[in-house]
């Protein structure tokens, strides 16, 4: 199985550069800020919690998170593999899912990480703000929160799959269709 972790900040491009991946890798993709606004969308009780978290641009807990994501990859038992968008955001998340994929005898095979400078992600959110419909893009105090607890909380993600020997790192900035190139190009090593 091919199961890549597409990491980086908000406003890094996981989700546009998610879109190719799994076409040319046929992966199933798993975003769970899709899965938390799939929930919102048809109030479901994980909805209405993951939206007091969300709206302040915190992470929604562990725990909620975690058994989320899990069920999300139990509907998938014919995967070919995964792309994880937006997950893991904690070391807690990242231990959880190795236990997990450990169990199902397979592993993540590497963490693609997306780097893009802090100021560029601000114009960018702000951009999207404007056609996404998202209210956490909408609001430059909230943007600013998504950025902190991404370097406070999820940042240090990157040391725990490093640690394993699983970091890549690719320029996040130039046009789309450049950025897919570089991701293949790490892809294609593995
Ligand atoms: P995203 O679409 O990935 O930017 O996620 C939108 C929001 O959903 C984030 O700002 C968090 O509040 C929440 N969220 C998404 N993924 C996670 C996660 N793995 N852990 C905790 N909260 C998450």
């Amino acid at each position: 199985m091919l199961n890549l972790v597409l990491f980086g900040p908000p406003g890094a491009g996981k989700g546009t550069q998610s879109e190719f991946l799994v076409k040319r890798y046929s992966l199933v993709h798993l975003s769970t800020g899709d899965l938390f606004r799939f929930n919102i969308k048809n109030e479901t009780e994980l909805g209405l919690l993951a939206k007091s978290y969300i709206d302040k641009g915190a992470l929604v807990p562990d725990s909620v998170t975690i058994s989320m994501l899990e069920d999300a990859v139990n509907k998938n038992p014919d995967a070919k593999g995964f792309i994880f968008d937006g997950f893991p955001r904690t070391n807690a998340q990242a231990a959880a899912l190795d236990t997990f994929l450990e169990g199902r005898g397979t592993s993540i095979t590497s963490m693609i990480a997306l780097e893009v400078a802090e100021e560029e992600l601000k114009v960018r959110l702000l951009e999207r703000g404007k056609t996404s419909g998202r209210a956490d893009d909408a609001d430059p105090a909230v943007i600013q929160n998504r950025i902190n607890t991404y370097n406070k909380e999820t940042a240090p993600v990157k040391d725990f799959y490093d640690g394993q020997g699983k970091y890549r790192g690719v320029d996040g900035v130039g046009s789309i269709e450049e950025i897919t190139e570089r991701l293949v190009a790490v892809i294609e090593s593995l």
